[in-house]
């Protein structure tokens, strides 16, 4: 019998946890020729997540539950998630409901067909701000522009992959990840499914604005150095601009003589070259630190328990192995 996974990240979502399981059960009860894991991660929820998972875990033993020193985020607790899961195939699920399990029943008999990675994408994007729908718009097109690897637009995590591609998204051992540029990076046959994403059953999101913006920095910084390029030619376009510029004032001084005039276009070059020059190294800075972390080689998240066991070191990658 094939297994199935479905990895849940978790933070702070006492508000949904039963209605998703009990829409869950019901989905995984009504497909018994496989065998269902549901593997839980508990981001550092300071909510009362992790008990109610222990009580569903007392029922029932296909709920597991990795429970993270802290809160690390979704991208890593993704990551904790693939190097625990067993199946045959995992299935990520956000725990707000948003993402509808009723799907899975499709994304099953893709796989069954030969797809390795089969991914919803939205048609629509209920209640999100047209702000956000905006910005996220926005994003992807600078991302899409910048990288040859294609990427799937309107996406998010709400996937099927199969055994082999959570193998190859488990050696990408990156502490700042980016999961969905990760998904379009490892390739395999992808397959899509359109769904309409719901509201959030209850409960907040957890993204804030600046947030958002520095997953979207992160995304473009670990996906793509197309900024640091685009900064060498803005830096070019402007020593050319500057040098134009210089041959003609040496040609006007020589021919008209110096004038002490100029006061506006002198303070418009110094902030327009300090504002340049500050974005590049902006630029720069991202990519430093990306190195900085990277080099630390810390482990990516650290684990207190899984299913009420005490893990005393970090469970070691596969590639460790
Ligand atoms: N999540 C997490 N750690 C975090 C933030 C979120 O594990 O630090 C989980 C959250 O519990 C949910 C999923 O990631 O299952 C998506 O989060 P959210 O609904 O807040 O994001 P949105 O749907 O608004 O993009
Ligand atoms: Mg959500």
């Amino acid at each position: 019998m094939k297994k199935v996974s479905i990895l849940i990240p978790a933070y702070n979502e006492e508000k949904v946890i039963h209605l998703l399981y009990a829409r869950l059960k019901s989905l995984i009860d009504s497909l018994p020729q496989y065998e269902f894991e549901l593997m839980f991660v508990n981001d550092g929820s300071t909510d009362n997540t992790l008990s109610f998972l222990y009580g569903l875990r007392k029922d029932d033993r296909r709920v597991n539950i990795i429970d993270l020193s802290r809160n690390y985020g979704k991208e890593i607790a993704m990551l904790a998630g693939f190097d625990y899961v067993s199946g045959d195939c995992t299935i990520i699920i956000d725990a707000d409901l948003q993402d509808p399990p009723e799907l899975i029943p499709q994304m099953l008999q893709y796989w069954e067909e030969g797809y390795d990675d089969v991914y919803a994408k939205r048609r629509s994007r209920e209640g999100e701000s047209y702000f956000k729908k905006k910005t996220s718009e926005w994003f992807y097109k600078i991302l899409q522009r910048t990288t040859k690897i294609k990427i799937q637009l309107d996406t998010g995590d709400f996937r099927l992959l199969d055994a082999s591609c959570v193998e190859a998204l488990r050696q990408i051992r990156e502490s700042s990840r980016y999961t969905k540029g990760m998904f379009s990076w490892i390739g395999y046959r992808k397959k899509e499914i359109i769904f309409d994403r719901n509201p959030r059953a209850a409960g907040e999101t957890k993204w804030s604005f600046f947030k958002l913006l520095s997953l979207a920095i992160e995304g473009i910084t670990s996906f793509t150095t197309a900024p640091l390029r685009i900064s060498t030619i803005i830096g070019m376009l402007v020593s050319l601009a500057s040098f134009a510029y210089m041959i003609y004032i040496l040609i006007n001084t020589i021919f008209n003589g110096n004038s002490v005039a100029g006061y506006t276009s002198t303070i418009t070059i110094v902030l327009f070259l300090g504002g340049v020059q500050l974005l590049s190294l902006g630029v720069l800075g991202e990519y430093i630190s990306r190195i900085f972390v990277e080099t630390k080689r810390r482990p990516p998240y650290l684990v207190r328990s899984f299913n009420e066991e005490r893990i005393i070191t970090t469970k070691k990658t596969n590639a460790d192995r």
